[in-house]
C-alpha cells in the first residue's frame, strides 16, 4: 500500500508506474505540497529522467526504484521542467555524467529561488511559531505541515548544464524527447516533455490532477494555451506534476478550472475586492462545487492574487521572501475560513 509523504494512507498508488514502450511515471501520492511526480524514458543503452524530487533522500529512493531499468541503460539525460525545488533539488543524486537540460527562463528562475538552507530555516522557524496557539500560530502550523516531510539541510544544488529556447528535440538511446517551453504560467519557464513514440506527455506543473493548481507567474491565458497545446499533442497518457496519471480528460478538467476561475476573478476585480475576499466569495459560489474535492483548495488564493495583479496591470507577483510569506499568511487564513464554513 502506498502512503503520502506525511505517512497517511495514500489516495492512489505511488511508485514507478509503467506506461508502456519503456516509459515510466514516478508518482508521489497524494500530489500535495512537494509531493511531485517525475518520469523515466528508457532507450537503447541510455535513459532520460524527467525531474527529480525535493530532497536527496527522496531522489535516492526514486533512482533506486529506477535502477532495474537504468542499470543497462544509464541516465545520460535529465530534464528539469521548471524552477520549483520539488522538481530539481534532487539533481545532485544523478550520475555526474548525466547532462541536465532546462529552458533558458527556468535556469534563470532557479538561480533566483530561495536556497535550501533558507527553506531549512523556514521549516525550523515554522516549528517554533506554530506552537503559538490561536491565529498567530496559524501560518507556522501551515508551513510546518507543508515542509515537514523534507530534509533541506542535506540538499546540494546542481543546476542544469544546458538550456534551450522555445523548442528542442533531445535524443537519448535512439528515442526523441520533444521539449516545449509553455511558460510563463505556473512559473516563469515551464516546459513540457512529449515522447511521441510512446504517446506520453510529461506535463509537469501545467497539470495538476485532483489537486488545486498554483499559479505563481501567469498570465492565465498562457496556462490555457499550454493546456491547448497538450491536447494538440494528442497523447493518450499525460503525467501531471502532481496527482495520478490521466488521459486528455484530465487536461480538459484543468482547462475548465482556469476558464471558470478567470471569469470569477474578473468579476471580483470589477468589485475591487482583495485577493482574500475574492477567494472566499468564489469558494462560496455554486461554481466551486466541481472543485471542492480537489486537495488544498486554500491555494486558490495564490492564483487569485496573481490573476488580480495581471488584471490591474501590475504585472507578476514579485518573487520575494516577504511576498511569499504574505501569500502563505493568506493561504492559512483561507484554510481556516474554509474549515469553519
Ligand atoms: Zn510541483
Amino acid at each position: 500500500m502506498s502512503t503520502s509523504l506525511s505517512g497517511a494512507a495514500a489516495a492512489f498508488d505511488g511508485g514507478l508506474r509503467p506506461l508502456g514502450s519503456g516509459v515510466f511515471a514516478w508518482i508521489q501520492p497524494d500530489g500535495g505540497w512537494g509531493e511531485s511526480n517525475a518520469g523515466l524514458v528508457v532507450g537503447d543503452g541510455a535513459s532520460a529522467v524527467i525531474d527529480t524530487p525535493w530532497d536527496q533522500r527522496l531522489a535516492r529512493g526514486m533512482l533506486g526504484a529506477m535502477a532495474e531499468h537504468t542499470d543497462g541503460a544509464p541516465v545520460r539525460l535529465a530534464v528539469n521542467t521548471h524552477s520549483d525545488g520539488d522538481h530539481w533539488w534532487g539533481n545532485a543524486e544523478l550520475p555526474e555524467s548525466t547532462t541536465i537540460v532546462t529552458s533558458k527562463e527556468s535556469l534563470a528562475a532557479m538561480k533566483e529561488e530561495a536556497p535550501p538552507k533558507e527553506l531549512a530555516r523556514l521549516r525550523r522557524l515554522a516549528g517554533i511559531s506554530g506552537k503559538v496557539p490561536g491565529r498567530s500560530g496559524e501560518m507556522g502550523r501551515y508551513v510546518r505541515s507543508m515542509l515537514g516531510p523534507f530534509d533541506f539541510k542535506g540538499v546540494q544544488l546542481r543546476l542544469p548544464e544546458e538550456t534551450y529556447e522555445g523548442r528542442s528535440t533531445e535524443h537519448v538511446g535512439g528515442r526523441a524527447l520533444e521539449l516545449r517551453t509553455v511558460g510563463p504560467a505556473h512559473t516563469l519557464g515551464d516546459l513540457v516533455v512529449h515522447v511521441p513514440d510512446a504517446g506520453v506527455v510529461f506535463a509537469a506543473d501545467i497539470l495538476f490532477v485532483g489537486v488545486t493548481p498554483v499559479m505563481w507567474a501567469g498570465p492565465v491565458s498562457n496556462w490555457i494555451a499550454a493546456l491547448d497545446l497538450l491536447l494538440e499533442l494528442d497523447a493518450d497518457t499525460i503525467v501531471p506534476g502532481h496527482g495520478p496519471v490521466c488521459g486528455p480528460d484530465g487536461v480538459r478538467a484543468m482547462r475548465d478550472y482556469w476558464t471558470w476561475l478567470e471569469e470569477a476573478v474578473l468579476m471580483q476585480h470589477r468589485f475591487g475586492h482583495s485577493a482574500r475576499q475574492a477567494t472566499l466569495e468564489i469558494v462560496r459560489s455554486d461554481g466551486f462545487g466541481a472543485y471542492r474535492d480537489w486537495l488544498l483548495p486554500e491555494r486558490m488564493v495564490i492564483s487569485v492574487t496573481a490573476m488580480l495583479r495581471h488584471m490591474a496591470g501590475k504585472g507578476r507577483v514579485p518573487h520575494t521572501a516577504a511576498m511569499r510569506a504574505a501569500l502563505f499568511d493568506q493561504v492559512s487564513i483561507v484554510k481556516r475560513t474554509l474549515a469553519e464554513a
